[in-house]
């Protein structure tokens, strides 16, 4: 059974790095048209475009900050006009820093909450009008939310929160045929991690390896598609067994 998402449209933030990006190319792939935003000019953002080409659906890539309402405005204006509705819509922005406790100052947990939490509020609560019956929203936890992670209060809190918002959106929204679902990552290879961090966090993966980003893609793919259409207000973990 091919997970297709043929005559969707899907919208993913932070959607040229990282996750993000294999989430926006599993989607395209699938056959979805997708709109991805990002907030820094960079290579990557051309090397997507390209890569989105030879998928031969349509595709717009937007500079949006999602921590600035005003921009998520902009953003959904733009959606809407190229595609005048929106089937998924995956919150993937993220940010974090690594700070303990005592010294974690307001404004840097602020930073965090309006990326992780208050972004995900506002691309949601805006995207609404274009979302049609069957529509999936997707948002990117984490794992970690759930056990803990010492330095990580502000970055935890705000991706356990997200599932709670999730649950309630998941109740509020169902009756219109809305699904929304959380997928929780465990340690994902988006960076170039020290080989003895890599062989640390090896040791506590089931599996013996960080997960792949396109791992996480494939879920997405899968929560957004009718293959998965009686599954809301789950969490789902793709953390390899840790
Ligand atoms: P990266 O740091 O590689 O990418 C973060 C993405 O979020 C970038 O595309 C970045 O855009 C975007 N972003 C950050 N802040 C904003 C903002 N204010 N507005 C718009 N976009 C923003 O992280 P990952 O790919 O590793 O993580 C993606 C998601 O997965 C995050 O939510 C993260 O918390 C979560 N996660 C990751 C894990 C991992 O092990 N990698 C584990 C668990 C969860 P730009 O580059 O344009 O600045």
């Amino acid at each position: 059974m091919d997970i297709r998402l043929d005559g969707k449209t899907a919208l993913v933030t932070g959607g040229t790095r990282g996750i993000g990006r294999a989430v926006t190319l599993g989607l395209a792939r699938a056959g979805a048209d997708v709109c991805a935003c990002y907030r820094t000019e960079s290579d990557a953002v051309e090397s997507l475009a390209r890569e989105l080409k030879t998928t031969g659906g349509d595709h717009r890539l937007i500079k949006a900050d999602v921590a600035d309402p005003a921009e998520v405005t902009r953003l959904i204006e733009e959606c809407g006009s190229a595609f005048g509705h929106l089937d998924v819509v995956v919150s993937n922005a993220g940010a974090i820093s690594h700070i303990p406790f005592p010294d974690l100052e307001l404004d840097e947990w602020r930073r965090i909450i309006d990326t992780n939490l208050t972004g995900a509020f506002t691309v949601t609560q805006q995207a609404l009008p274009l979302l049609r019956p069957g529509s999936s929203l997707i948002y990117i936890g984490s794992k970690v939310a759930m056990v803990g992670l010492p330095l990580r209060a502000h970055y935890t809190a705000s991706k356990a929160a997200l599932v709670g918002f999730a649950r309630t959106l998941c109740k509020e929204l169902g009756p219109q045929g809305i699904r929304v679902n959380v997928v929780a990552p465990g340690i994902i290879d988006t960076t170039d991690l020290p080989s003895e961090r890599t062989a640390q966090y090896q040791r506590i993966i089931s599996l013996g390896r960080l997960g792949r980003p396109e791992e996480i893609a494939g879920v997405v793919a899968f929560l957004a598609s009718d293959l998965a259409s009686y599954i809301t207000g789950e969490t789902i973990n793709v953390d390899g067994g840790t």
